[in-house]
């Protein structure tokens, strides 16, 4: 079994966050250290710890993040300038909390991804 981390913690709202949508599949708050204007991240309720534990049984939730990210870029406002969705995996991947999650970054231009 997964260690749960932080993440679930603020899905079951025993900590604070600034939680911006949530539903039965999937729970959205803004980045406590933001990279850009708008910064949320989007989980998953149920705990998967990275992108190797996803089966087909998450494809629900996992199709959900997605539909939270277009719902939630819309009410910021940065739709139809743009935003980057990123899914970090492991240690080459920069994944600091194993408890995946798409950030969604938006609000002023982020340049090239990779430099
Ligand atoms: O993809 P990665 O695992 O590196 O991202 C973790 C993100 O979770 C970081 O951007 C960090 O600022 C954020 N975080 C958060 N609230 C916490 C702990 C981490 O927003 N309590």
């Amino acid at each position: 079994m997964a260690e749960e981390t932080i993440f679930s913690k603020i899905i079951r709202r025993e900590i604070p966050a600034d939680v911006v949508y949530q539903d039965e599949l999937v729970t959205a708050f803004r980045d406590i250290s933001p990279k850009a204007p708008t910064h949320v991240l989007i989980v998953p309720n149920v705990l998967i710890p990275t992108a190797n534990d996803v089966t087909e049984a998450h494809e629900h939730a996992l199709g959900r993040m997605f539909t939270a990210a277009a719902k939630i870029a819309r009410d910021e406002g940065i739709d139809e300038n743009g935003y980057r969705l990123i899914v970090n995996c492991n240690k080459h991947g920069g994944q600091e909390v194993y408890h995946i999650h798409m950030h969604l970054l938006g609000g002023e231009p982020l340049g090239p991804m990779l430099s």
